[in-house]
This record gives structure tokens, sequence and C-alpha cells, in this order.
């Protein structure tokens, strides 16, 4: 074993994430898998895989970097679409490969020309449209602009989509924005279609948004979070709950990360455990060190505060975690031993350690911890 802890995806609970997820959709609407930030953690290369195996065709991701890396796995009748950042470079190797970009301004539509001129292929994009984010978009006065800059070099591009980001559909709070900022898209889209432009996709929704506006959905969702089995906020969450019939949370967490147990040592009473004095054994302590601490991902915020599963128990953490090593207290569980499974975020037995619990201890979003799961944590599929 060349690593001290590995991360599981489960080939069937990502299965029954998409199909719930479908379910909420009508008939025809395209499902697009936000795999950006190393697909939330759970490994770009594995988990694009496993989510083509599940049906999947379409993939969503920030940078052309994730998108080379789906590029290498994947069959190339798979989509991939890049919503984020796009060099020169880059829009060379992207039109050349048949990949799906984000034109957010004026600027990157020039150079997109320039390029599918250069290599006398058209370039793939979907006109990102500013609605209200105040982030990344072409404004309301630059949209004209381009659809006549489309228009006078039609040869250069192929208009796949138009798209736009709520900014916050996962809080009730925001309903009059993401209200005003789908207005703003459908004023924008008919301005488009009344030029003359031609496009396919209209694409607007991220999980929240799914859940909450079905209105948004048109013909293609970009579903991030939950397709790994979290919900976007608690809100989400309860308001879904409050409408089923059978409370059962519908999604299941896909990963599963392990370690084992490296060392093992009885330390005396009064003695402090790890650096410094922020803890102290009051009786005699069963202590058990784990190869895994703040750079591989745990937080350290989770000093004296986190708990993983041995045994089918769980063990809080104890003392500082350390850049490699974490330490917790198996005093009261049976027979622990060294090299036994230790669990950090998934099940054991009948026991979870939730990416919940882990957030609010450690003030991490669920996207934030999932994301800071550091690349070089082996990914293994499992069912
Ligand atoms: C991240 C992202 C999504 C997916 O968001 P989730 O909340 O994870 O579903 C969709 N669209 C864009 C533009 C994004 O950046």
């Amino acid at each position: 074993m060349f690593y001290s802890s590995s991360i599981e995806i489960s080939r069937s609970a990502l299965a029954h994430n998409i199909r719930f997820i479908k379910a909420q959709l009508k008939s025809g609407t395209r499902f697009s898998s936000v795999v950006k930030g190393n697909a939330y953690g759970h490994g770009i290369e594995e988990f694009g895989q496993l989510a083509y195996t599940c049906g999947v065709d379409h993939f969503s991701v920030f940078s052309a970097d994730e998108a080379y890396r789906l590029h290498q796995v994947l069959p190339h009748k798979a989509t991939i679409l890049i919503m984020g950042y796009i060099d020169d470079e880059e829009l060379i190797w992207a039109i050349a490969n048949n990949i799906e970009f984000y034109v957010f301004s004026i600027d990157r539509l020039e150079q997109a020309a320039k390029a599918a001129r250069s290599l006398q292929k058209p370039a793939r994009i979907h006109l990102d449209l500013e609605t209200g984010m105040n982030r990344i978009g072409l404004e309301a006065n630059e949209v004209e602009y381009a659809a006549d800059l489309i228009l006078k070099q039609s040869d250069a591009f192929e208009v796949m989509g138009v798209s736009t980001h709520f900014a916050g559909a996962e809080s009730n709070e925001n309903h009059d924005r993401v209200a005003g900022q789908l207005d703003r898209y459908r004023l924008a889209v008919r301005s488009l279609q009344q030029k003359g432009l031609k496009f396919r996709t209209l694409h607007t929704a991220c999980s929240a948004a799914v859940m909450a506006y079905p209105e948004t959905h048109l013909d293609m969702v970009r579903v991030g979070i939950m397709q790994y089995g979290f919900w976007p906020s608690p809100e989400i969450y309860q308001r879904y709950m409050g409408v089923s019939t059978d409370r059962i949370d519908p999604l299941k967490r896909v990963i599963n990360w392990k370690s084992r147990v490296m060392s093992l040592k009885l330390v005396p009473a009064g003695e402090f455990i790890g650096y410094g004095k922020s803890f102290q054994a009051s009786s005699e302590m069963l202590i058990a060190a784990i190869p895994v601490g703040y750079a591989w991902g745990y937080s350290r915020s989770l000093s004296n505060q986190g708990q993983v599963l041995v045994r089918s128990h769980r063990a809080p953490v104890v003392g500082i975690v350390n850049m490699n090593v974490l330490m917790v207290d198996v005093t009261g569980i049976p027979d622990v031993a060294l090299q036994d499974e230790v669990v950090l975020l998934g099940k054991q037995g009948n026991e979870h350690i939730t990416v919940a619990s882990f957030s609010e201890l450690s003030t991490q979003l669920n996207y934030e911890l999932l994301t800071r799961l550091p690349m070089n944590i082996p990914r293994i599929i499992v069912d």
C-alpha cells in the first residue's frame, strides 16, 4: 500500500442519486454532471468514468485543465463544457477537440473567432449572460454586439447554448434576486432570437434551482452537489422533506474516506497528548494514531472536535490535528488493533460520519470540505 488513506466512490449510490435528480426533470431536459473542483473531491477521472457508465453524457467543468483530464478518460461522444476560465492557447485545444466553452466577455468571443479561423473549425460556444450575480457573463449591453459579431462570422461559431447562473438559489431569502435573474435571462434570449441567432440549449439551473425553481430547468440543468449525495443547503433539504411522503433522504453519499490505525499507545493519566497542552488525559487512555492530517484535507479546526469510526464505534479526535497524523481516543472500544480500518468520512457498521457533522465542526461548507480532499489520495470505485 503506497498511500495512507483512500477514497471509495460508490457506483450504486451515484446511480441512485442520478435517478432521483432525473426524476425531478421533465422528459427531454438534459442532465449535465458538474465535475469542477476535482469532481467535488471525488476524483474527476474516476467519477467522470463512473457517471458515464451511469448514463451521463454531458459534463461541466470550470477550466481547461479539468476538461483536459476528463477528455483523456471519456469516450469522445461525451460532451465536455468549460464554464469558466479559458485562455488563448487553451481555446485552440478546446476547438480542435470539440470541447465546448462559455464565452463570458467580448474579448473571449473575439479570441475564439481568431482561434476558430486559424483552425478552420467552428468554436462550440455557450453565451454566458450576466443577469444579476455580477460575477462573470456578458452584460445586457454587450449581448447584441456579441450577436452581431457571431452573425458576421457565422462559420467561426456554433452557438450551442445560452446560460446564466443564479446568485443563491439555495436560500429562499434570495427569491427576488433569482426571479429577477430569470426575467433578465429570458429578455436577453428573446433579443438574441430576434437578431436571428440560432442556438440549441438554454440552461440556467444548478442543484438548488432544480429543486426550488422548476421553471428554470429549460433544456438542460447543471447539477453538482446533489449527484454526490449532498443537499445544496439545509433549507432545500427541509423543503423537500416537507412534501415527501416517506421522509427518507432520497440522496446517498457517494464518498467513503478510509484509513488505518498506524500506532496504539497507552497514555497514563495526567499526560498531555500531541503538540502543546490542548488535551490532557484525565485517566489512562488508549490512543490510536491515524496517518491523516491537514495536509490530507483533514481540517486542523477538527482538533479536539472531530470523530472517526473504528470497529463501528465513534472515536473522538484528541489533541491538535497535525500535518500528517491525528490521534483518536479508542479507550472504550473493544479489540482495537493495528491496521484496523478507520473511517474518516462515511459509514462503518451502523455508524456514519457525515459531511454535515464535519462541516459544522470545522465551519467549512460541504462544498469546501469535499473539494479540499487532495488529488493524491487514491479514488477507488466500489459498488
Ligand atoms: C458549480 C456550478 C454549478 C453546480 O452547482 P451545484 O450547486 O453544485 O449544483 C452549476 N453552474 C455553474 C455555473 C457552476 O459554477
